[in-house]
């Protein structure tokens, strides 16, 4: 209780009840359309190759603090 949401999408705080699409909620069926569907056809190929170019980058400047 408490917890503010905001959409996953458009970054509004949502009021009243959210639209769940898995673990992210957004503030109306327009941007759970739009959020799921750029997930699913830029997500794949923007995961993989931002998680390879950190993983080299990390494996040549490991963080250290
Ligand atoms: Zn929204």
């Amino acid at each position: 209780m408490g917890e503010k949401l905001v959409c996953a999408y458009c970054g509004e705080e949502i009021e009243g009840e959210p639209i769940r699409r898995g673990p992210r909620a957004y503030c109306c069926e327009a941007c759970a359309f739009e959020g799921s569907r750029s997930t699913d056809c830029a997500g794949r190929t923007d995961v993989s190759q931002a998680s390879l170019k950190e993983e080299l980058e990390f494996r040549e400047n490991p963080p250290q603090s």
